[in-house]
């Protein structure tokens, strides 16, 4: 059966299985990697050179016939699977109607309607308005013009070990150098950056990491920048790409208590950690905090590029007509795939889905950690985990063992994301829909990988 027609009795997924026909790259992946290289900006790196065929649920099917077991997500995004039923049927209704129209000339509805559902879904009992994107990078930037104008001010905070996007802008509020910004300055102006609150890494007392850190906000803002020229202090409530560093309790509250004396925007970047991944909708409400914008993407759309910013409506409208806007953002058929996506992480209640994959993962893990000399801590919440590697004995960062542990999974069909500043972090951020099963097989491949260690 052609894969469409398939697709088209929405019942058909790839076999949850791993299965393992080839060495991992096999023959026809080693052969277009051949291609990729001749044809494709060498700029692009890739965690595991498999050409993939088919996707669905926790699996992925290369073109050799592999079924890898899906860690990744499309690097966080397929939360609903990479193909789920209700998603292609929403996408394939759409594209017959129309592809695009942007929405910056003629309307459609499907955009209204994503703006009220994610008015809807964000923290906050107040009036909201949602501006939509393509990228992640794009809705963040967005953030910064929307807060910029309505403040009035020019100043941005962000945090060590922060990850905001690839663009000018979005990579200078990225912290790490390489391979983010390595080569491709002058960047940004007018980006401060202040201590991320990284328990596992703090000088001082663990008791103490939020408050001290927040002093160090307080201080830097207030003796560097002076807190009436700050517009936006952007935070990703669980770090993402940094390494999944989870902030310790109390810290955001405070920050968004100073954001609110001081007349600063609160962005919460939830890029990542948004949408039912953490086991809540969104990582700030674990906390119980309410950010003044939020900015979502990856899995808004299940797979589509679609990306927003939402918030209060007397900032976000402070930007006059014409001011914002793009081609493609909001575009229809990443809409319909949103509509899809949203109302499937609601109705099948994937944040508590997220929270069974840490329930079964995370003792896994932390029993792991406690015979591997070579973990320095678990961490993370939901389905958005992770496993720091060390030099046994010390903190000293091992990005040689995240390496070799990750490739070891990677070559026996279990795909893994290595992340952290230093690298040496394995992070997981399995499809949201994954069967036990599938995590149960994984997390075996990776204790054998661990023990492999020594
Ligand atoms: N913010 C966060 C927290 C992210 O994790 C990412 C992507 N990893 C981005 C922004 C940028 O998103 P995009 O790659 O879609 O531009």
């Amino acid at each position: 059966m052609a894969l469409t027609e398939r697709r088209r009795s929405l019942m058909s997924q790839p076999t949850q299985q791993r299965i393992v026909k080839t060495a991992i790259p096999g023959p026809e992946s080693v052969r277009l990697q051949q291609r990729r290289n001749a044809s494709v900006a060498a700029g692009f790196g890739v965690t595991l050179p498999v050409f993939v065929e088919e996707a669905g649920g926790g699996i992925l099917v290369d073109v050799d016939g592999n079924h890898i077991i899906d860690l990744a997500s499309g690097i966080g995004v397929t939360g609903v699977g990479a193909s789920h039923p209700e998603v292609v049927a929403r996408v394939s209704e759409q594209v017959e109607k129309f592809t695009h129209l942007g929405f910056v000339s003629t309307q459609y509805e499907l955009a209204v309607q994503v703006a009220e559902t994610l008015n809807r879904l964000t923290p906050g009992n107040f009036e909201k308005r949602t501006a939509l994107y393509s990228t992640g990078a794009e809705a963040v930037e967005n953030a910064v013009k929307i807060a910029r104008t309505y403040t009035g001010r020019d100043a941005i905070v962000v945090l060590g070990h922060a990850y905001h996007g690839r663009s000018l802008l979005t990579m200078t509020m990225t912290a790490k150098n390489v391979p983010y910004k390595e080569g491709f300055g002058p960047f940004a102006p007018e980006i401060y950056r202040v201590p991320s609150p990284y328990p596992f890494r703090w000088a001082g007392n663990l008791d103490d990491v939020a408050q001290e850190a927040f002093d160090q906000l307080t201080d830097i803002i207030t003796t560097q920048i002076g807190a009436h020229n700050v517009a936006a202090i952007v935070v990703e409530p669980i770090q993402g790409e940094g390494g999944f560093i989870v902030p310790p309790d109390g810290y955001l509250p405070k920050v968004v208590e100073f954001a609110k004396a001081n007349g600063i925007v609160f962005v919460a970047d939830e890029i990542q950690a948004g949408l039912g991944r953490t086991g809540d909708m969104f990582a700030v409400n674990h906390e119980g905090i309410i950010p003044d914008l939020i900015t979502t993407a990856k899995a808004l759309a299940g797979g589509l590029p679609l990306a927003a910013v939402t918030g209060r409506a007397e900032i976000m409208d402070a930007v006059p007509a014409g001011g914002l806007g793009g081609t493609y953002g909001g575009n229809p058929v990443a809409c319909a795939a949103a509509l899809a996506a949203l109302e499937v992480i609601e109705r099948d209640d994937l944040a508590g889905k997220a929270r069974r994959i840490e329930e079964v993962m995370k003792p896994r893990l932390e029993a792991i950690a406690k015979w591997s000399k070579h973990i320095g801590e678990v961490r993370g919440r939901g389905a958005m985990l992770a496993v720091e590697f060390v030099k046994p004995g010390t903190k000293a960062a091992s990005a040689e063992a995240a390496k070799t542990v990750a490739a070891y999974a990677n070559s026996r069909g279990v795909l893994t994301l290595t992340a952290g500043t230093y690298g040496n972090v394995i992070r997981f951020l399995p499809p949201l829909v994954i069967g036990e099963d599938l995590l149960t097989d994984a997390l075996d491949v990776l204790e054998a990988g661990i023990a492999e260690l020594g």
